[in-house]
């Protein structure tokens, strides 16, 4: 079986087929700069000892340090983190912000820990990779299964550290230790900007008549859930990691948001229920949602759902992937055979690092923005760059994953040459 960075690369090589780079940048993007493995010994309130598996990949740092966030998930391994990681660089170039592209993770089932277990498992897991991250080298951020609370954390231990105070090292961070105002709803406010932009270009015009289903209702996909549905969008289906509901005429979102928040009193972190407890509802399986009859779908979980054993069976017009990685390689062919529009991870959800870029413009400046102003910041440049992504695509006739990439890599290539390439050396430069 091919790996994940495998099929990520796939995506990049479709790309290259329309964009002309240097020997130098094509082959500077093969591989990550530096993949660390490390293991975090944590006291267990047993008093036993666990040891954790982690990782932290600097995919590439051309344009500015790495960034991206960290996942708690029993099933993260290196290829993941490293295809996120690849991903992130794409999609820091794609949104102009002056960053590479990083990830990080840890195996570990985050819910089976109680919350001071969480937090010495965060703390160890800065100390184990204290001398590669930094404001100015490599930035971490929340991603599945970690929050503001755990970011918290991290930048905390690396302060204690460096003995010195850091709010830049990390985004995402509780508002009283330097975080920003808008960060919590980013991604799912820059989702719901590019799908604004672009369904009206698609022909879709009336909120009332769009059907959404969406996948995944952590972070991104329940505040997503509250915006559609606070613009007359009809959510009629919604899952999270045990099941999901469906309800043909539309969700109450409010409610169901609610009800999968007050699950949350138990431990404070982890919401311990999930939606398809809402007795009113019919239940829908993970798999069988994404088969809905929908207008629009919206993969807001984890990597890999959408695939060769699926694709042929999707019926959504639409995808809208606020998941890195939620269609494989070869699920996107089929789809856009099929000729359902996939509107890329590198776009959509690239709302989250983009107020992690003002959160950290803010740390460094010292001078704090209102809300309205990230806001406005932000959609003005997820507009920006959905258009740009658009017009590529219909000017060269192709798919918008393979536009985001282009759009991507000419700001990458740039920054690899102007660092001296081959042409450059043999004296063949313009
Ligand atoms: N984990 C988010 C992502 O995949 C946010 C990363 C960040 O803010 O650095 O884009």
């Amino acid at each position: 079986m091919s790996s994940l960075l495998d099929d990520a690369a796939k995506q990049l090589e479709k790309a290259l087929g329309y964009i002309t780079i240097s020997d130098d940048a094509r082959e500077r993007l093969t591989m990550p700069k530096s993949s660390l493995v490390v293991r975090i010994p944590v006291r267990m309130d047993d008093g036993t000892l666990k040891v954790f598996k982690g990782y932290r990949v600097r995919y590439d740092d051309t344009r500015g340090p790495t960034k991206g966030g960290v996942r708690f998930h029993p099933n993260v391994t290196l290829d993941e983190v490293q295809s996120l990681a690849f991903w992130m660089t794409f999609k820091c170039a794609a949104l102009d912000l002056p960053f590479g592209g990083g990830k990080g993770g840890v195996q570990v089932d985050p819910k089976k820990l109680s919350r001071m277990e969480l937090e010495r498992l965060s703390r160890g897991y800065v100390n184990a990779i204290a001398d590669l991250i930094g404001p100015e080298v490599d930035i971490p951020a929340p991603d599945v299964y970690t929050n503001a609370m755990i970011m918290g954390w991290m930048m905390d231990q690396y302060s204690i550290i460096k003995r010195s105070f850091q709010p830049g090292v990390v985004t995402g961070k509780p508002l009283s230790m330097g975080g920003s105002l808008g960060r919590e709803e980013a991604t799912s406010r820059g989702a719901f900007v590019t799908l604004q932009t672009l369904l009206p270009k698609m022909g879709f015009k009336d909120p009332a008549s769009i059907r959404v289903a969406i996948q995944g209702f952590g972070n991104a996909g329940s505040i997503l859930a509250g915006f559609l549905y606070a613009a007359g969008y009809k959510v009629v289906a919604v899952s999270d990691s045990v099941g999901g509901i469906y309800a043909p005429e539309g969700l109450d979102i409010p409610s169901v948001r609610q009800a999968k928040e007050e699950t949350r009193a138990l431990k404070a972190i982890y919401c311990q229920g999930s939606v398809c407890h809402i007795k009113e509802h019919a239940t829908i399986s993970n798999a069988d949602l994404l088969e809905l009859d929908v207008d629009v779908l919206i993969p807001a979980a984890l990597e890999g759902q959408i695939t060769a054993a699926n694709a042929e069976r999707i019926r959504a017009r639409v995808l809208f992937e606020v998941a890195n990685g939620p269609t494989d390689y070869e699920g996107d062919q089929i789809l856009e055979k099929r000729g359902i529009q996939v509107v890329p991870d590198i776009l959509v959800n690239a709302g989250g690092v983009t107020v992690s870029y003002f959160e950290w413009v803010q740390n460094r400046s010292g001078l704090y923005w209102s809300e309205a102003e990230v806001n406005n910041r932000l959609d003005e440049r997820m507009a920006r760059e959905a258009h740009c992504i658009w017009e590529i695509a219909q000017e060269k006739g192709i798919c918008l994953r393979t536009a985001a990439y282009l759009h991507a890599l000419g700001r990458i290539s740039t920054a690899m040459n102007a660092q001296g390439a081959k042409e450059y050396f043999l004296g063949t430069a313009r």
